[in-house]
């Protein structure tokens, strides 16, 4: 049987004698014998567990991988004129001190502008775009760029989309942007009378009822800044 020696310090030794049973070993000092891993043998212990776990964690990044490729590889991307839309609607994210989701959307979001196979199978959350969670692609549809009517509408809708990157669910996404329009620009004033503008102030009472419970405000709206008249 062989085995392989490991000299931990000194010269090498050259020649190695084992001990038997009552004996001592000859020239051993500094000479550790390192006994051949059988492959067949789990290894066991804390290091084992490392290993079992590592290899959990590589297979399924790898599973998640696979998944993110198939959702871009059943979409395709926008065109560049609808590019330009995008990035002039998280240019005005930005300019409106929503700093951190323009980081998300210019940095680490892939955008597409037709459905992937994921979306075919999940209901689609509104008409203006989709995000998968958390892979962070994000679908555009027809009236972000139709129905919107300018880039402070498009940065609304990315805002919203920008949560879900970040987690968000319904709730909290259209809670956010309501909260902020003010900060965004985007307020009954500014738009009260555009699709858009009700189309999501409808949305967001049906997602958010509890932003509309204040009977002191102007259309119960608790962000509301202006008072209701008695
Ligand atoms: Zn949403």
């Amino acid at each position: 049987m062989f085995y392989n020696i490991k000299h931990t310090a000194g010269t090498p030794v050259p020649v190695t004698q084992f001990s038997r049973p009552g004996t001592q070993a000859l020239n051993a000092v500094n000479t550790q014998i390192i006994l051949p891993e059988d492959p067949s043998v789990p290894r066991k212990g804390a290091m084992g567990i490392v290993a079992a776990t590592a290899n959990y964690v590589a297979a399924g990044a790898l599973a998640v991988f696979i998944l993110y490729l198939s959702l871009l590889a059943t979409s395709v991307p926008p065109t560049d004129a609808e590019r330009q839309k995008i990035d002039a609607a998280i240019d005005v994210l930005e300019a409106k001190g929503f700093e951190q989701e323009a980081f998300l959307l210019r940095h680490l979001t892939v955008f597409r502008k037709s459905d992937n196979w994921l979306n075919g199978v999940a209901e689609s959350e509104n008409a203006y775009a989709a995000t998968n969670f958390p892979f962070g692609i994000m679908t555009i549809y027809p009236d972000f760029y139709e129905k919107a009517t300018d880039d402070t509408e498009r940065a609304m809708v990315l805002l919203h989309e920008a949560r879900h990157i970040e987690g968000a669910d319904e709730r909290q996404a259209y809670t956010y942007v309501w909260q902020n329009r003010a900060k965004l620009g985007w307020t009954r004033l500014t738009h009260g009378t555009t699709p858009t503008y009700v189309t999501i102030e409808l949305q967001t009472r049906e997602n958010a009822p509890e932003l509309f419970r204040c009977s002191s405000k102007l259309w119960n709206d608790c962000t509301e800044r202006m008072r209701a008249s008695r």
